[in-house]
């Protein structure tokens, strides 16, 4: 284990080096990506904790209808219980990301167990989707050794920069407002899938609207990634 840490430490310190020399244009795997420097109007929406029976239909049939790519962060254990929902996700051409695959908070359990649930949650997605290559930590938690570990399974870590809270409840006015009032160029707003965020698919319908009505594009995280721009 120690030569394996040992291994990473060096191959961390040579890929920080390597970002370095590249500048500060290029996206860095490495980090925490919580939104893109640009100064381009383009927004990610991504939906996390599904695939879910009633919402994932929801949001697919406004974002169909209104052409736009979003990404899902699913669990493992949503895939497993509703694998006809995720490969509707999939046909769609949404982007699919892993949620881990039972939604446990990442600081709270063992070094061992982190890994599990991001393997586990990897096949069971794996199984319907492309493997994915973004994760979401449950709650948002996350601390330099999850980052790493996640990059030595390929990921990149992915939080967001707008908290609409939709799974409080709120109301689809509520999750609007949140949106409108905090919304920037390179931004990932936080939404949900479930039973507690029924408010959220009629939201992103007028979201998306309003948005473009202020010239913003929607993208997924992927692309989102790619508009990395030199900060002056
Ligand atoms: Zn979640």
């Amino acid at each position: 284990m120690t030569r394996i840490r040992k291994f990473w430490s060096i191959v961390t310190a040579c890929g920080i080096l390597l970002a370095a020399v590249a500048g500060e244009g290029q996206f860095h795997s490495q980090q925490v990506v919580k939104k893109v420097p640009t100064t381009h109007k383009v927004v990610a929406l991504t939906f996390d904790d599904g695939p879910h029976p009633k919402t994932t239909p929801a949001l697919l049939s406004v974002l169909q209808a209104k052409n736009v790519k979003a990404t899902f962060f699913v669990l493992g254990e949503n895939a497993e219980k509703f694998p006809a929902a995720l490969k509707t996700i999939v046909d769609a051409g949404e982007e699919v990301g892993n949620h881990s695959y039972s939604h446990r908070f990442s600081r709270k359990i063992s070094d061992a167990d982190f890994i599990e649930e991001v393997a586990r949650g990897e096949q069971a997605i794996a199984k319907i989707a492309p493997k994915p290559s973004l994760y979401r930590p449950p709650g948002g938690g996350y601390s330099d050794r999850r980052v790493m570990d996640l990059k030595q399974m390929g990921y990149t870590t992915v939080l967001w920069t707008v908290d609409t809270r939709d799974w409080e409840g709120r109301s689809s006015n509520d999750i609007i407002n949140t949106v409108m009032k905090n919304v920037k160029p390179g931004d990932i707003v936080l939404m949900h899938e479930g039973d507690c965020a029924r408010g959220t698919p009629a939201a992103v319908e007028v979201i998306i609207d309003k948005l473009r009505e202020q010239g913003y594009n929607f993208v997924t995280v992927s692309e989102l990634l790619q508009y990395y721009e030199m900060r002056e």
